[in-house]
């Protein structure tokens, strides 16, 4: 926020007494408020219309957490909005495929949408560095960048061309590198192996000799039980529990080298955004920035017992990459991403952005964190 946008919000607080003031302090909390909507007039300026909105999702109705989260999501800004926002949540296959949500809400077949960036890669290769990059930055660093670094507003920027507007609206933290049917001991190992393997990472698979499928996650189980593919990631041991992908394979690696903090997006419609009342809209940042923090706080408090369950009732073989196999992804995945980098101007401003981002972070947290992390575990 420039010198000249905060003054213009103390100056209006002075102006119109405390009530609308305490809002417009709450808009200045959040990046990417422009002064456009902190309009005293705007603030329940149709305070009986109900907006009925449709969100479509590329996860199966109701998966604990990816799931839940938009209907949670969705329920919170009802009670918010006293029923004024009335959302009703799709399954991946009701409206829509998994991976048309992109494309129907930027059409407007549906208000909003739940997913991951990575999942358009296809169209916008560059996406998927506000999903997550191999070998980047964790759940924390990423909230930090998109934040409080800059991120948020390329993701608008990138994201605008295509009528929509984007919203961090979950986090997995690390993830697990999957589930596989036989051993991971060396690079051999990965020659020709199909694994269904989105984003960035699946690029990186694909350079180190592994065949990298696109599924959602309702077809992952059939597909891994009936052998279309090897191996499969999906998320970690709570979801992968809930999906019993361990039925169909017996080996589960770590660490998630390719997903070690993906951000989960809303996309909102532009012209259906455009359309709400500046209340409405300022809940909706602050729902999907809650829920943002929610699904982290989920899966780190359930993936502990989860994995218990898979090693010990389930008779799961927990397994850790061998080191020269997470050596050879990692550099796979410093070439893919500077090969992403080099698609146009945006796609160069987006990576510069993270990888300053990522530098800074970095070095930061090598005497916090991770100084913090080992001095706790060593004996
Ligand atoms: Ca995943």
């Amino acid at each position: 926020m420039s010198r000249y946008q905060l003054g213009t919000k103390i100056w209006a607080f002075s102006k119109c007494g405390s009530k609308c003031g305490l809002a417009l302090i709450c808009l200045a909390l959040f990046a990417g408020c422009g002064p456009r909507e902190v309009t005293p007039a705007g603030v329940n300026a149709k305070p009986t219309e109900i907006y009925r909105w449709k969100l479509i999702t590329t996860w199966p109705k109701n998966l604990p957490g990816l799931g839940t989260a938009p209907e949670r999501l969705a329920d919170n800004l009802r009670v918010m909005s006293s029923g004024r926002l009335d959302i009703k949540v799709y399954g991946a296959g009701e409206l829509v495929g998994a991976f048309e949500v992109f494309d129907a809400v930027s059409q407007g077949t549906a208000e909003m949408g739940h997913g991951a960036a990575y999942y358009w890669r296809g169209k916008i290769p560059i996406a998927a560095m506000f999903s997550t990059v191999p070998f980047g930055m964790n759940a924390q660093e990423m909230n930090g960048w998109l934040h409080y670094g800059g991120g948020m507003a390329l993701w608008e920027e990138l994201y605008a061309p295509f009528g929509l507007m984007p919203l961090a609206s979950g986090n997995t933290g690390v993830q697990m590198a999957g589930w596989f049917n036989k051993e991971i001991n060396n690079l051999e190992d990965l020659q020709g192996l199909k694994m269904r393997i989105p984003g960035l990472g699946g690029e990186v698979l694909k350079r180190a000799g592994g065949v990298p499928v696109a599924l959602p996650g309702s077809q992952i189980f059939t597909s891994l039980q009936t052998g279309v593919i090897d191996a499969t990631e999906w998320v970690g041991p709570y979801n992968d529990l809930a999906l019993g992908l361990y039925t169909a394979a017996d080996y589960y690696y770590y660490p998630g080298w390719h997903e070690p903090g993906p951000t989960l997006e809303s996309i909102v419609n532009k012209q259906a955004w455009d359309s709400l009342p500046v209340d409405l809209k300022m809940m909706l940042r602050v729902a999907t920035r809650a829920i943002n923090d929610d699904m982290l706080n989920e899966f780190t408090a359930r993936n502990n017992a989860a994995l218990q369950t898979l090693v010990e009732e389930h008779n799961v073989q927990l397994r850790k990459l061998p080191d020269d196999v997470l050596a050879e992804l990692k550099a796979a995945s410093t070439a893919v991403l500077e090969e992403v980098a080099g698609e146009d101007e945006l796609a160069q401003k987006i990576y510069r952005s993270y990888m300053d981002f990522f530098a800074d972070v970095r070095a930061y947290h090598q005497i916090s964190e991770q100084a913090y992390l080992q001095a706790r575990d060593t004996p």
